[in-house]
């Protein structure tokens, strides 16, 4: 990149997360770097081994991306220590498997709250600037789940909340193309990660896996690639999209 801007990832402290892969592939291509995290020493961590390995600036900072005023504080901090914000991943989310029939309107909310509400907060408070400084990509964490109905781990509030964001950045897109500000989104299958903490049985797993054509989860760093070449000055022409990183276990 000629221009040095900062690429801000919302949930990159997990250490075999989608978000840490992210922050690392967008290092290497020479963004600056700050890792939002609920995990603040996570985060920090994060923010000193991408510091250390690709030679650029990080850091690391606790944000609950739900809560107004932490976003709010947090980027306030990365506009004043980093390079103006070019790109926002909003990769923070959870995800439950809770049945309709069972889900209260509690774990219904935190869902949504993580995945749609953090989203909302996160890219409120950054698009501004963008669409200021003439440049922005917005990449929303979208699943396969919003596409097919769920079908991996996370029920319907998943589904649903996931499907929200793809709403979301086709309105945006619309809205923030005029200012060179593009928003699309990633959709990945089951990828190999903490998100599940251990409760997708195994055999789960392999029947899954039995069904991708190729024939193997997914790994963070294909996840990353495409956010990666989502977040590149020249894809400004690719706005409002969806991308599937699945595998072809959903061929729509
Ligand atoms: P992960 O659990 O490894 O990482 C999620 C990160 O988000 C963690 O570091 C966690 O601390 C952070 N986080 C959670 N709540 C937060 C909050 N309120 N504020 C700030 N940070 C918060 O998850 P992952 O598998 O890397 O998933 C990353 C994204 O990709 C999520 O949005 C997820 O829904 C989506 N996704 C994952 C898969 C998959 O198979 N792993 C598939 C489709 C979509």
């Amino acid at each position: 990149m000629s221009t040095t801007r900062t690429a801000v990832i919302t949930g990159a402290a997990s250490e075999r997360g989608i978000g840490r892969a992210t922050a690392h592939a967008l290092a290497a291509a020479g963004w600056e770097i700050a890792v939002l995290d609920l995990d603040e020493a996570g985060a920090k961590t994060a923010a000193d081994e991408i510091a250390e390995r690709h030679g650029v600036r990080a850091i690391g900072l606790r944000a609950d991306v739900v809560d107004r005023d932490e976003v709010a504080a947090a980027v306030s901090t990365v506009e004043s220590t980093l390079a103006p914000i070019g790109a926002l991943v909003n990769n923070a989310g959870i995800t439950s498997p809770i049945r309709f029939l069972e889900v209260s309107d509690t774990e219904w909310d935190r869902v949504f709250d993580v995945n749609v509400r953090g989203s909302y907060l996160m890219t409120r408070r950054i698009a501004p600037g963008m669409a200021e400084r003439g440049f922005g990509r917005i990449v929303m964490l979208s699943s396969v789940s919003a596409e097919r109905g769920g079908g991996v781990f996370g029920g319907v509030a998943y589904s649903a909340a996931k499907a929200a964001l793809l709403g979301f950045s086709r309105a945006l897109a619309r809205e923030l193309g005029p200012d060179g500000v593009t928003v699309n989104s990633v959709a990945p299958g089951l990828i190999d990660t903490d998100i599940t903490a251990g409760k997708l049985p195994q055999e789960r797993k392999d029947a899954m896996v039995a069904d991708i054509p190729v024939r193997r989860t997914g790994f963070v760093a294909d996840v990353a690639d495409v956010i990666t070449f989502l977040c590149r000055p020249e894809s400004g022409y690719v706005t409002g999209a969806t991308y599937d990183v699945n595998g072809g276990s959903h061929i729509h």
